[in-house]
């Protein structure tokens, strides 16, 4: 067994019951792990106290990816809404929906960089599948690109122009590499590596990084060390920094995305189509402050 899962470490299925589990995020102020079933337009939580699940939210405009900003608060992409909001008190308020004139396509994945600025992906799949993840709509500033948010100035800047359907994202531990993945195609299907100033807002060139094979690479996590855990169809696959593949746990079914979580922040919560899977690691999420993410 690897190194990287805690001895005698096995998959559990924690729920059964979503159509297209995705989104996860750990919630360490009431260990839940919440995360969306898009299609059934709701959020569910798991409370690793009870081992139970819950619907969190109904009706909720086809959420996607979601994370926790500096504060604690869930930053979360809704499809229907065509926007990347925030949720205080359980109440979704709108970051950002626009740029300039033209409305965002569909917000899938976020994540908060240290100084609070807020990076997501705008692909098309929320507009241009009926009603199955949102409602559809044109493409209207004409691309799929990634943004930079500033909440504080409330400037939205694109920052990575060059990709067909940007998707997951993540920083790497000291935020000099951004990652993300593109899925635009099966055959095409990467994972970008862009050097980048979180400082300036600045992303270089981009440069392959990884082919997770079978299925495509729709979201992953950076642990403390830089290695990369990303979805694919029959595991979640293990990078380290340099692009070599470490690992591959194999999951039943095509995963959407995964996040660290519990206590001591040291699980992998995997949301794959119908179900919401757990293995315990021997690492953490790069995340700071202890938000295990
Ligand atoms: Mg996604």
């Amino acid at each position: 067994m690897s190194d990287l899962l805690a001895p005698g470490a096995t998959l559990e299925k924690l729920f059964t019951g979503t159509v297209w589990g995705e989104g996860p995020v750990w919630m360490p102020e009431s260990s839940r792990l919440r995360w969306s079933d898009i299609p059934n337009d709701r959020i569910l939580e798991f409370d690793a106290a009870t081992g139970q699940t819950a619907v969190y939210r109904e009706a909720v405009e086809f959420t996607n990816g979601r994370t926790l900003d500096l504060a604690g608060n869930v930053v979360q992409c809704s499809h229907g809404r065509r926007s990347v909001e925030t949720e205080i008190d359980g109440v979704p308020h709108t970051l950002v929906d626009h740029w300039g004139e033209h409305r965002l396509n569909s917000p899938n994945d976020v994540v908060v960089a240290s100084d609070g600025t807020i990076w997501f992906t705008d692909p098309s799949y929320g507009i241009v599948t009926g009603t199955i993840e949102g409602h559809d709509g044109d493409e209207e500033y004409g691309g799929c690109f990634v943004f930079r948010f500033d909440p504080a100035s409330g400037i939205l800047s694109p920052v990575i122009v060059d990709r067909i359907a940007p998707n997951g994202l993540a920083f790497s531990p000291d935020e000099s590499i951004l990652y993300v993945s593109d899925t635009c195609d099966d055959d095409r299907a990467r994972i970008w590596a862009y050097d980048v100033s979180v400082a300036t807002g600045t992303v270089f060139e981009g440069r392959e990084f990884a082919r997770p094979r079978p299925g495509i690479s729709d979201g992953f996590r950076i642990d403390v060390e830089g290695r990369l855990w990303t979805s694919a169809s029959d595991a979640v696959h293990v990078y380290a920094p340099d692009g070599q593949e470490l690992l591959a746990i194999p999951v039943p079914e095509p995963i959407a995305n995964v996040c660290f979580g519990g206590d001591n922040g040291n699980d992998l919560y995997v949301t794959a189509t119908t179900s919401l899977y757990r293995i315990r690691t021997t690492t953490l999420s790069a995340r700071r402050a202890g938000a295990a993410d």
